[in-house]
């Protein structure tokens, strides 16, 4: 399935693809995330991915490697997160 991420300040939206409702971003897909939704350098609208106003799906932080990588999943998903943080 397919999930929107939205931000409200520049009415923009990125869609990122999530297998079972969650998404765990790598690098590559948080840049263009991110690009997606503000893209303006300096500017501070938004979250963890440039997301801003009201979302419908949940955006966090899990760790496999001990580096933080966002994800992004169906709001009503519950999730265990069970990186192996250093
Ligand atoms: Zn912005």
């Amino acid at each position: 399935m397919l999930l929107t991420i939205r931000n409200d300040f520049h009415g923009t939206e990125a869609k990122v693809r999530a297998p079972g409702g969650v998404a765990y971003l790598s690098r590559q897909i948080e840049r263009r995330v991110r690009r997606q939704l503000c893209g303006i350098a300096g500017c501070k609208c938004g979250g963890i991915l440039g997301e801003r106003g009201p979302q419908e799906v949940t955006i966090g932080f899990w760790s496999a490697t001990g580096a933080m990588q966002p994800f992004v999943k169906v709001e009503a998903l519950s999730l265990s997160i069970t990186g192996r943080a250093r």
